[in-house]
């Protein structure tokens, strides 16, 4: 038989060329970029340059309807793409146009283009998929609300809801588009870009876009039965917050401190680094709040008044955190999961100096308290630099005290050291000169050293990669080492404590 249509023709050996592609090379498997805490997650070979997530919500129980279209670029010649992906069903791939070959590798997606990809190539890859709302809550993804759904993807599960380079190493632009039925509101990170379109069906498309690149662990889509209040922040920074509508009103005052907080960064460590900002409280009970981008996720049981444990000014220290976040670790990214620290000890730094402010527990107390913790901290979740990698099965594992209050320690032993105004100078240029980017433990010694005006390595190893706590300049009655230690600078003047202790943030 001959074939005599050039469309067919083509077709089959492109189906040939397929076979004979997949007769030569080894079986798929997944990859990673070599992070010592995940090992698999994120891909080599190519760096992705936006995200376009095109997603239709029916209902909790089903799993939506998506396709994510990835531009990148290849960094070296790709037989085979590697894309972290798992929890939802893949029904196409497209590479550059042509169909390709998909296949899971442990939480991989493995493509296998039509044909091999050379370096410094553009990639245009499609995946049709579903993205699955259910399972284990603590495995992270989409969170299940009473009226939706949110996505909590800090660590590693970005990929339970899209195919993606699940690293934060590799930033992108986001576009996302949000097909919900009439009733709903869908919220994502950024501005929206269009005004809400009608859909088939009694639904409606609702689109983001980010203006600045974003760790794929940062993403948030907000489904459900919201209000979506709009305020003015410092110098006309939109804000923007997304609220179960049954509970606009009862939350208002605490959405209306968010204008003072953001001026209140700002005076710190300088200009709010995004487009617009907002809290995203959800009916739904995580554990945890979480920094996405733009739009922080908060439990709405934090919300619910001293009755349920939280007091006024932990509440707001809490939002402070989380605001911090966004200029130490989401415009600053972690270079790998070991520089978390750098997230969690800034975040709760912020934290801490906002509560000392209101008045209700002093810095330098939460410090020593901190201090007198930190080998035990240490010794169950390693140094803070050098974190343990959490035990298999407990996805948030690694979010332990050592690298939260246990590295706030750190930047109080580094102001201890070389001052409170050099110390202001490391924050506001690490924020300024890192913006947008990716940054870890060796650039922070780095400016901190050249803030200091004198190599501050030996001073910081210890307390970033030693088993236990060093001394604390200008602390010698702390005890640990410094008891012991010649005390080179007289001790800052103790602050009496004020407020009964309180216990750690979940
Ligand atoms: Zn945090």
């Amino acid at each position: 038989m001959q074939l005599t249509s050039p469309r067919l023709r083509a077709s089959l050996l492109a189906a040939a060329s397929l076979t004979l592609v997949a007769a030569v090379l080894p079986p798929p498997k997944p990859l990673g970029i070599g992070d010592r805490l995940f090992p698999e997650l994120g891909n080599p070979g190519y760096d992705v340059l936006s995200y376009d997530l095109s997603l239709t919500y029916k209902d909790n129980r089903s799993p939506l309807d998506a396709v994510t279209a990835i531009e990148a670029r290849s960094l070296e010649p790709l037989e085979r793409i590697n894309l972290d992906f798992t929890h939802g069903t893949v029904a196409s791939a497209e590479v550059n146009g042509q169909p390709a070959r998909f296949e899971s590798a442990g939480e991989d997606l493995v493509l296998t283009p039509a044909h091999p990809v050379p370096a410094s190539a553009p990639l245009h890859i499609t995946v049709r998929h579903t993205s699955d709302p259910r399972g284990r809550a603590s495995d992270g993804g989409w969170v299940v609300t009473e009226d939706g759904l949110a996505m909590a993807n800090q660590a590693d599960a970005a990929h339970r809801v899209f195919p993606c380079n699940d690293h934060p190493a590799d930033k992108a632009y986001f576009t996302f588009r949000v097909t919900a039925p009439d009733g709903y509101r869908a919220v994502a990170n950024g501005l929206p870009g269009a005004l809400p379109a009608a859909r088939a069906g009694g639904a409606t498309e609702w689109t983001y876009r980010t203006l600045h690149p974003m760790a794929t662990e940062l993403a948030q889509v907000s489904i459900g039965r919201s209000a979506v209040l709009h305020h003015t922040g410092p110098h006309g920074l939109p804000l923007r917050d997304v609220v179960p509508a049954a509970d606009r009103e009862r939350l208002e005052p605490w959405l209306a401190k968010t204008a003072g907080h953001v001026a209140w960064m700002e005076e710190r460590v300088g200009r709010y680094p995004f487009e617009n900002y907002g809290v995203l409280i959800a009916r739904a009970t995580t554990g945890f709040e979480l920094e996405t981008q733009t739009l922080s996720l908060f439990e709405h049981g934090l919300f619910a008044g001293e009755a349920a444990g939280y007091p006024d000014w932990y509440v707001e220290s809490v939002m402070v955190h989380e605001l911090a976040h966004q200029w130490f670790g989401d415009s600053v990214t972690p270079r790998t999961w070991s520089d978390l620290w750098l997230n969690e000890g800034h975040a709760t730094w912020y934290e801490a100096l906002y509560a000392d402010g209101l008045g209700k527990y002093p810095l330098e107390r939460r410090m020593r308290e901190a201090y007198q913790r930190s080998d035990q901290w240490r010794a169950q979740g390693g140094p803070p630099a050098a974190p343990k990698a959490a035990a298999p099965g407990q996805k948030i594992g690694l979010f332990r005290p050592v690298v939260y209050d246990g590295a706030a320690l750190i930047l109080y032993a580094l102001r201890q050291e070389i001052g409170a105004a050099a110390f202001d100078r490391v924050e506001r240029r690490w924020v300024a000169e890192n913006q947008d980017g990716i940054a870890g433990t060796d650039d922070f010694v780095r400016l901190a050293s050249q803030e200091a005006g004198r190599d501050l390595t030996a001073f910081l190893r210890p307390w970033l990669y030693g088993e236990t706590t060093p001394a604390m300049p200008g602390h010698p009655e702390w005890g640990g080492p410094a008891a012991a230690a010649a005390p080179g600078k007289a001790p800052a003047a103790a602050a009496a404590p004020a407020a009964a202790p309180v216990a750690g943030k979940p």
